[in-house]
């Protein structure tokens, strides 16, 4: 299905009607079919603001932490609109690997015979000699803790089918925890299993009376007055397949609550670089071409006072800050395969090449000049600051620069690459040609700020092969190089790392709600998932335990 056939206000799996319905017949119509009844709205209310639409909870937007959050506060009989950006729900939670960790001694835990504890899972995450358990908080880490056991009930009473434990060690050290989802049958954004989550609690949220306005931004958190007061409702504005603007601003009232869901800061350079200079443009977003990660949601609360939360959880380099990735594509990460006839694909590009040996490519950055062992782990903290290191652009004294693979036709010979689309991307991403200087000269792209110096490249290449001979790589250690690069055609893949978690965002009490600089909550604002700030874990599960306390919370505020 391509995107353009998804009206607003559908859901991919709903049933679509065919044209988009524009803006008035939506609003006349009370929107799609399932929306809970909305008051009937005066041009202009008393806080000054014309409402278009009311309801008692307003949630922004449909991935992991939203559409628990939407559940929970209509199942405490709230009414429930959320909005999301986006031609289809799921968030960046559509693309996971749809692992939660997620524990505390529960049955399929006990049916394996693995011994666990809330106090277990709480030690877990809270663990000094981790970063991220040196830097969360630990009043959040308790909560989520102490939430494991009811909140795998809960979620399997609302859709969820599991599948199984990992059984097999995770880098961090948590796989006793860690539980899979059941995919989404047909699921047609991608092999990922992470459909299995967001789809069921879709269609329960549906069921359940929750609208879901799709392609719908948050642009304005509305407060009674800028920095005190309660929130009182957000701004929207309908956007394109490529998230463009398209028509004017509508307003929704909340009267209970709205809870920020918007998946993260990754995506965002200016916000991201608020806590790591060196994490500049190049740097893509994983995921990027499924979902935005642009720090929306962070920063209208920050415009209405709200605070961040545990920050330093964002400078960890713990748990896939940065992925290796894939490699001849934009956004090159790891983890995500893209099929070309997902409905994103138009925004991705292509499906990029997995390098099965690292043996197969050299590294070079923008001058030309290997910087690391290719072979390095992904998240070896080594490779990635010096991925990130400063090459020279004097225009930007921040950041790495591009990185490319650098390889011949023999390596793609042994790797059975297929060097055309839609598995490379040339517009900027992908080049060839028979000699290594023409090579250099050919790599164009926005974040290459000089042409690369050929004659660099060939000394490079040179030195490199020179390594083959003898065996040793005096550079940087590659253990045993295998393969010179000697047969044309040459190749140039862009192979620049990705973002991959956001590990801080707007600061949360214990119920979700949002503290401002001073400390205090900001009435009737509640956030969770990756942009909440305060528990730096890489997941699922930490939405979904912020995302029902907050809709819980909401909805039993008074209207
Ligand atoms: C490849 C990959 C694998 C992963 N694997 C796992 C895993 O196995 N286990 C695990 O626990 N976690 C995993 N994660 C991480 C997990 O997906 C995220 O931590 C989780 O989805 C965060 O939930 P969220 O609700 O904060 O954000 P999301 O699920 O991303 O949802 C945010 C939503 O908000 C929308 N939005 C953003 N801005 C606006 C706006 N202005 N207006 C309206 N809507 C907006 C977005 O479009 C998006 O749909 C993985 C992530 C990736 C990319």
């Amino acid at each position: 299905m391509s995107p353009k056939e998804i009206s607003p206000g559908k859901d991919a799996d709903e049933p679509q009607t065919g044209a988009a319905m524009d803006r008035r017949s939506f609003l006349a119509s009370g929107a799609a079919a399932g929306a809970v009844a909305t008051a009937a709205l005066p041009a202009q209310a008393a806080d000054g603001i014309a409402w278009d639409r009311e309801v008692d909870v307003v949630v922004i937007g449909a991935g992991a932490g939203g559409l628990v959050s939407a559940i929970a506060a209509r199942e405490k009989g709230a009414s429930v609109l959320i909005v999301e950006k986006n031609f289809d729900i799921g968030g960046r939670a559509m693309m996971s690997f749809g692992g939660l960790y997620i524990g505390g001694g529960n049955r399929m835990q006990k049916a394996i015979g693995v011994d666990d504890t809330p106090d277990k899972v709480f030690a877990d995450w809270s663990r000094p000699e981790k970063p991220m358990g040196r830097f969360s908080d630990r009043a959040l880490v308790r909560t989520y803790a102490d939430n494991n056991l009811d909140l795998f009930d809960w979620l399997e009473q609302h859709g969820i089918k599991w599948d199984a434990y990992r059984g097999a060690p995770d880098r961090l050290d948590r796989s006793r925890t860690r539980l899979n989802v059941v995919p989404w049958p047909n699921e047609v954004t991608g092999p990922s299993r992470g459909s299995g989550f967001v789809r069921p609690l879709a269609k329960t949220a549906r069921e359940m009376g929750i609208e879901i306005l799709l392609q719908q931004q948050m642009t304005k958190i509305h407060r009674e007055s800028q920095l005190s007061g309660r929130v009182l409702g957000i701004g929207v504005i309908e956007v394109d397949d490529r998230f463009q603007p398209k028509s004017r601003t509508m307003n929704i009232r909340a009267r209970k609550g709205i809870v920020v869901a918007t998946g993260g800061s990754a995506g965002n350079p200016i916000f991201r670089t608020m806590f790591d200079v060196r994490l500049t443009a190049e740097y893509q977003a994983e995921n990027n071409d499924w979902t935005e990660r642009t720090a929306d949601g962070e920063i209208a609360a920050m415009e209405i006072g709200a605070a961040l939360g545990a920050t330093a959880c964002q400078t960890t380099q713990d748990d896939n800050l940065i992925n290796k990735g894939r490699m001849g594509k934009r956004c090159n990460g790891s983890a995500t395969q893209i099929y070309a006839t997902a409905p994103h694909f138009f925004r991705a590009g292509a499906i990029g090449l997995t390098v099965s040996d690292y043996q197969d490519v050299i590294l070079v950055k923008e001058n030309g000049l290997r910087f690391y062992d290719e072979m390095a782990r992904n998240q070896d903290y080594e490779y990635i600051a010096a991925a990130l290191a400063w090459t020279g652009d004097p225009q930007k004294m921040n950041g790495g620069g591009p990185i490319w693979a650098i390889f011949d036709a023999e390596a793609v010979a042994r790797e059975k690459w297929q060097l055309k689309p839609p598995y490379v991307d040339p517009r900027g991403y992908f080049f060839s040609a028979d000699t290594l200087e023409e090579l250099a000269a050919k790599i164009v792209n926005e974040h290459q700020w000089r042409p690369m110096p050929g004659a660099a490249l060939r000394q490079t290449v040179e030195r490199y092969n020179s390594f083959v001979d003898s065996g040793v790589d005096v550079d940087f250690k590659k253990p045993r190089p295998l393969h010179k690069l000697a047969t044309p055609p040459f190749y140039a893949a862009w192979h620049t790392p990705c973002l991959h978690d956001s590990y801080t965002g707007i600061r949360i009490n214990t119920t979700g709600q949002v503290l401002d600089l001073h400390g205090n909550v900001i009435p009737s604002l509640y956030a969770c998932g990756d942009s909440a700030g305060g528990f730096g874990q890489h997941g699922i599960c930490r939405a979904a335990t912020f995302g029902r306390l907050a809709g819980w919370h909401a909805a039993q505020l008074p209207a």
